[in-house]
């Protein structure tokens, strides 16, 4: 395969997902505004969101596609955001909006809670699904870190402000490239680039 059409509105994962792809000789193409309904993402878990996106835009394009549904998940809520990451706070007009409203909301939720107990994930599953709506390729990738007191950070989006990773730094704190040397996106992809890799 030398083209994948990225099944996403989130320019931030199409520029993550490029970087590491190209790497491995792989176009990556944004899905164009093509005015096809948004399938509801009503799974329960990102491995089904991520069926859903993939197999519902491959079918209509008429071309591989490439899903990503990914989240965040806080031990001390249960595994919450999780799937319901992106709308958490339920408000917000634009994405930035929604993102500084989402996690405005996890800090409130977590006020109190100390340290040792604010262990958290961002998780990232991959979907590739052909025309036909058969699966190519599937991958889940994990980003161990604590949920922090205050965000910090101006590179990425979403939670990256609030994750605190092992060397004291926040997601937004790393390089686009150090996020996806690490990242639970980065590392979906790894796994999935041996599976889409063209031959010879
Ligand atoms: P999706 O577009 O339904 O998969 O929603 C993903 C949501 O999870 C985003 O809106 C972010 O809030 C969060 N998220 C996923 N990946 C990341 C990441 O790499 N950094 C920060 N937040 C992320």
């Amino acid at each position: 395969m030398q083209k994948v059409v990225i099944a996403t509105s989130n320019p931030h994962k199409v520029e993550e997902i490029a970087a590491v792809l190209g790497q491995i000789g792989i176009a990556c193409v944004p899905m164009a505004d093509a005015g096809i309904p948004e399938p509801d993402e009503d799974g329960t878990t990102f491995e089904a969101n991520a069926r859903i996106k993939a197999v519902t835009y491959a079918k209509a394009l008429g071309t591989t596609v490439l899903a990503d549904d990914s989240g965040l998940e806080v031990d001390a809520l249960g595994g919450a955001p999780g799937v319901h990451s992106a709308r958490y706070a339920g408000i917000g007009a634009t994405r930035s909006e929604r993102d500084a409203a989402n996690n405005a909301r996890l800090l409130r939720e977590l006020a109190g809670v100390p340290h040792s107990r604010r262990t958290a994930r961002f998780v990232c599953v991959l979907c590739v699904a052909r025309p036909d709506g058969s699966i190519v390729a599937e991958a889940r990738g994990h980003f161990e870190g604590w949920i922090g007191e205050a965000p910090r950070g101006a590179n990425g989006f979403g939670y990256d402000p609030l994750l605190v990773l092992t060397d004291g730094r926040t997601s937004a704190e790393l390089t686009p490239a150090e996020k996806n040397e690490r990242s639970h996106r980065g590392n979906a992809l790894r796994m999935l680039a041996q599976c889409l890799a063209p031959a010879g």
